[in-house]
């Protein structure tokens, strides 16, 4: 390529080929041995530094050295959230489907911004959020909602919106609540919305993980005498920590009683209504305000899409509409939605795509049985662990999330002896790259938490991490 000649980015059709077949056989390729690589890599910053570090280059370089240098070096140095033995945080199996129309949404570069940008992602994006909708019964004349990138975004829009249908202007007195065990993100959203600390309730749990109703109303008849506004509470449909579903009929009970928007994250466990029992699990959740999805979890997308669902879609346009007179040609009339006037994004990736077009070649029905397997596979590890002496199960199997510990009954360890094999297990999995495991704190105990909505993971699986965990205790 001539550097004093404008090629406006370009290569020919045979350098665009050759480059992505090779890139599609890369993926190809890291499809078929996923399940066989380490899942954790392990890398510090200088290491990061010595072969990243470099000047932009003035330059060209052909496209296939930079493609295997990346391949090579950056591509490997990161956990594998795909693999069947990545069991911390929450896992991203992901799809084929779905990595290829994200390929496609980015090949045609679609702004999913507006109507007039895109008819067809804007109509998708609708269509998909109505399937969304159905699925946990809000209604979906009057209701909406929008995909974000990711649950945090969904979780902020949500706040966003509750706290201008209920406080408009002043919120100075206003007041939310949300348990101990809400996720981080929600902490995140409210500080970002400028809220003080002092308007912050945060409900400790009961012996099960759940919202105490009881310290709920508490808090809330104390505020009230306080000359304060109660105005939203955040319930969790599946904790990140435990899986634990609050109880959202009562939570939506006394919502509607104190006139207080409901919020549910649903991030971690909303795709459970597509399981057999999912109805049953999440009773109530058709109560709430606002719902935050997050297909990038258990629905089996890539990176990124999370999703907000809202009771009444004008709450969304209400809330994130401008009218800036550069887009004054762009509006359009009411029923060709804009997704600019829905949330905080203007120009906005087409994620709508990847969602439907996996789910229309799989069909929901593989969804439901790789949920319903991952539910029961948790049910399965927590009897295996029930079977030994070594193992407490701390939390047991939730929507496939379960908490325990090493803790052999014979040896009658103290706690703090306890908490140190227990950290020390995890610290040798993820030295070793067998497996991504890692620890969290419930009831003050250290303990090793398993997600386990990978449907390539099997008990074989979870089987030989348990026993190479019991071969590091023992270190
Ligand atoms: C993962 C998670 C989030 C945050 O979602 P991101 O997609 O990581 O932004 C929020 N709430 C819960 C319950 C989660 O599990």
């Amino acid at each position: 390529m001539k550097s004093n000649k404008n090629q406006g980015l370009r290569l020919s059709k045979e350098a665009m080929q050759d480059f992505g077949y090779k890139v599609v056989d890369a993926v190809i390729e890291h499809f078929e041995t996923q399940d066989k690589k380490l899942p954790v890599s392990n890398a510090s910053r200088l290491e990061m530094d010595k072969l990243f570090s470099e000047d932009a280059p003035e330059n060209p370089m052909p496209a296939t050295e930079v493609l295997n240098f990346v391949l090579e070096n950056v591509l490997t140095q990161s956990n594998v959230m795909t693999h069947p033995k990545t069991y911390a945080f929450v896992p991203g199996p992901s799809n084929y489907i779905s990595v290829m129309s994200d390929t496609l949404a980015t090949g045609f570069n679609i702004f999913a911004g507006g109507w007039v940008g895109s008819a067809g992602a804007a109509g998708l994006e609708i269509s998909t959020l109505n399937w969304m909708l159905k699925l946990f019964n809000f209604p979906v004349k009057k209701g909406g909602g929008i995909f974000t990138s990711g649950g945090s975004l969904a979780n902020l829009t949500a706040l966003a919106t509750a706290r201008k249908v209920k406080c408009g202007e002043d919120f100075s007195k206003a007041i939310i609540y949300l348990s101990d065990q809400a996720h981080s993100s929600n902490i995140k959203a409210i500080n970002i919305l400028g809220f003080k600390k002092e308007q912050i309730r945060v409900i400790p749990t009961d012996m099960e993980f759940k919202f105490s109703i009881n310290k709920l109303k508490n808090a809330i008849a104390r505020d009230k005498i306080e000359g304060l506004k109660p105005f939203c509470l955040i319930a969790s449909s599946g904790t990140t920590n435990t899986g634990t579903v609050d109880p959202l009929e009562e939570l939506a009970a006394i919502c509607k009683k104190e006139n207080i928007w409901l919020h549910v994250d649903g991030a971690f466990g909303a795709a459970v209504i597509l399981s057999k029992n999912g109805k049953k699990l999440l009773k109530g959740i058709d109560k709430a305000d606002s719902l935050t999805i997050d297909p990038h979890k258990w629905l089996f997308q890539p990176y990124e899409i999370g999703c907000l669902l809202v009771r009444d879609h004008k709450c969304l346009s209400g809330t994130f509409t401008e009218k800036p007179v550069y887009l004054r040609d762009i509006e359009g009339n009411e029923s060709e939605i804009n997704f600019y006037d829905h949330g905080i994004e203007l120009t906005r990736h087409f994620r709508a795509l990847k969602f439907y077009m996996s789910i229309k070649t799989f069909g929901l029905k593989a969804f439901r049985e790789a949920i319903d397997y991952n539910i029961n596979l948790a049910e399965q590890v927590e009897a295996e662990l029930r079977k030994s002496d070594k193992w407490e199960v701390v939390s047991p199997a939730t929507l496939a999330i379960i908490n325990f510990r090493y803790n052999p009954v014979k040896e009658n360890l103290s706690e703090k002896k306890i908490d140190l094999i227990n950290q020390k297990i995890a610290a040798k999995m993820m030295a070793s790259g067998e497996a991504l495991l890692v620890t969290t704190i419930l009831l003050g105990q250290v303990v090793l938490r398993m997600c386990l909505i990978n449907p390539r993971t099997t008990l074989e699986d979870v089987k030989s991490t348990i026993a190479l965990c019991e071969k590091f205790a023992l270190e």
